[in-house]
């Protein structure tokens, strides 16, 4: 089959599309044939190698992966999957026995692994998964949806869900709207019954954040955003912001609290030490709560979401398998709106 293969850090890295031996289910586990798997930040760290993981190259990343199961290892008998079933891949893989694991709490996982990371992952015709990371795609949500949600839509459910929790009228800080996390937690805000604000860094982003059901939208190149953010609530504060860019971006944060108000982080993008000023901080008695990945049940709650229409993706390109190189460099340039997605096989055409 064809993968491409990081085969030197840097930004750009060096990729390499090559013909590899198919994969083989291991032990517990499916071979999946690729449809769509969509970019994030984390392969950017892992392109550039700046990840505070050992890494083992050469290594085929991409770990938000949609696509069928063509094999299954036929040791794992009764198991609920078969060929042909539609799947996406909970990409921080967990070992399902430990403590953590087994109160359904997998993104705590003590022997987790990075799919695309620690072991091959999606820009590839077929990648081999055990089974208990795979969550069914149901009826009316497509292999690209899919691909444009599993990670990223799944990131803020876990943020708005599980690790916290919202309530009608709540006010929402959902940084970055045009961003995979951001759009999604747009949505699962205001579908909680929260009014949400969001930043934007130009006008594009504005009116897609808008577009998705943020209430207003505040210039995030503007030094002041925060102070824009109390205006907007009358000095009040909103009940909760969704982080996920670190540095400086996630000191001012704080500054949009409302007494008794969180902030959820689930990335460090911007800078990963930031400096805190403790005096706010319990005097408002504010709480700030880390959140790493996603648990199963959070991925299946994102698919029923989007298969009821509740959470639309923003898909802003699809590339081929062999412009893997050239998806990662759209990453890196900002210059997007939603998901990029590579895809390793030609999509069906109609017009041919
Ligand atoms: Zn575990």
């Amino acid at each position: 089959m064809k993968a491409i293969q990081l085969v030197a850090h840097g930004a750009p890295g060096r990729f390499e599309l090559r013909d590899v031996p198919d994969p083989q289910p291991g032990s517990g586990e499916a071979v999946v044939q690729v449809q769509a798997c969509g970019l994030n930040h984390l392969d950017l760290w892992m392109e550039e190698g700046g990840l505070p993981i050992p890494i083992k190259l050469p290594r085929t990343p991409g770990s938000e992966i949609a696509g069928t199961i063509v094999a299954i290892d036929p040791r794992s008998t009764g198991s609920e999957w078969k060929v042909g079933d539609n799947v996406a891949i909970q990409s921080n893989l967990f070992c399902g026995e430990c403590e953590f694991c087994k109160r359904g709490e997998d993104s705590m996982c003590l022997r987790g692994e990075l799919l695309g990371v620690q072991r091959d992952g999606g820009f590839a015709e077929k990648v081999s998964v055990p089974t208990r990371a795979l969550v069914r795609i149901p009826e009316g949500v497509d292999f690209d949806a899919s691909a444009a949600l599993t990670l990223a839509g799944s990131t803020a459910m876990h943020m708005l869900t599980h690790r916290t929790q919202v309530n009608p009228g709540d006010w929402v800080l959902a940084i970055g709207g045009a961003s995979g996390v951001g759009s999604a937690a747009i949505q699962i805000a205001k579908q909680l019954g929260a009014r949400v604000i969001s930043t934007a860094s130009n006008e594009a982003k504005r009116k897609l954040a808008l577009s998705l059901g943020a209430e207003f939208v505040v210039d995030s190149n503007d030094r002041m955003w925060s102070a824009e953010v109390r205006k907007i609530t009358n000095k009040r504060g909103v009940d909760l912001v969704v982080e996920h860019v670190g540095g400086e971006v996630l000191e001012k944060c704080f500054d949009c609290l409302a007494r008794g108000g969180t902030v959820v982080t689930c990335g460090a993008t911007a800078g990963r030490e930031v400096s805190f000023n403790l005096w706010p901080f319990f005097v408002k008695q504010h709480r700030f709560i880390g959140s790493y990945g996603r648990n199963r049940a959070d991925i299946q709650k994102t698919l029923e979401w989007a298969a009821a229409g509740k959470i639309k993706p923003v898909i802003d390109s699809i590339f081929p398998l062999d412009q893997t190189a050239a998806a990662f460099a759209k990453l890196r340039s900002r210059h997007f709106l939603g998901k990029v997605l590579v895809e390793p096989f030609e999509p069906e055409s109609e017009s041919d």
